[in-house]
């Protein structure tokens, strides 16, 4: 009998907009649009085209980034009832984030606990703000994530879990591919489906509340 373990994306899965990108598209130079297409047509991996990203913020930024995004990022319907839920059940769920500290931390501080939160660090000490990648590839990952899910995945479930990946985009098709299972909107939605992932999509968090009731009986 497999026990879920649910790994949970947070940009543009838990909020409902990507916060780099609103970071960017607020806070920095026109440059950052060209290393954003660079990361997207794969000339540079995630973890150089993010790092570059920010190394255009001065860190003085800082405050000013953080209220921003405090303001204006909203959590996707449902996420609050999910963390019930998924307490009431006893699901192991981790929060594995591409995004940053400073951000991802202060916007669930209120519903998760720390522990189970794996992202980025911003370092604003120098004159520009600076990446830290305290999960990066392991050995058996060659992409350059930045944060490496498949990574983080090996390193937290056994063979025991039944693997539920949570996500929406193209830097969740690596974990998912390592998934039993995935909930998916967005392009890993498309990506799913090409790759013949088995999964299902959803809009909000009680969508995936309601799978998981039916999935929890096919899985024990
Ligand atoms: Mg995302
Ligand atoms: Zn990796």
């Amino acid at each position: 009998m497999k026990k879920v373990t649910i790994i949970c994306d947070f940009d543009g899965t838990i909020t409902k907009q990507d916060n780099i990108v609103a970071i960017m598209k607020k806070f920095a130079p026109p440059e950052w649009e060209k290393i954003k297409d660079d990361v997207l047509s794969e000339k540079i991996s995630i973890r150089q085209g993010v790092g570059k990203m920010f190394s255009l913020l001065p860190s003085h930024y800082n405050y000013k980034i953080i209220e921003y995004i405090l303001s204006t990022a909203e959590i996707r319907e449902g996420f609050e009832q999910f963390v019930q839920y998924v307490k009431r059940e006893n699901i192991p769920f981790y929060i594995v984030s591409g995004g940053m500290d400073f951000f991802v931390k202060p916007l669930v501080k209120h519903l998760v606990n720390e522990n189970v939160i794996f992202c980025n660090e911003a370092d604003f000490s120098g004159d520009f703000i600076e990446i830290k990648w305290p999960y990066s590839c392991d050995e058996n990952c060659s992409n350059d994530c930045g944060c490496c899910k498949p990574s983080i995945i090996r390193k937290i479930t056994t063979k025991e879990d039944y693997v539920v990946v949570i996500g929406d985009s193209i830097t969740d098709l690596k974990a998912a591919q390592c998934a039993d299972f995935v909930f998916a909107r967005d392009l890993l939605l498309e990506k799913c489906m090409e790759y013949n992932l088995p999964h299902q999509p959803f809009d909000t968090f009680d969508d995936i509340i309601q799978h998981l009731n039916q999935l929890k009986e096919v899985s024990v």
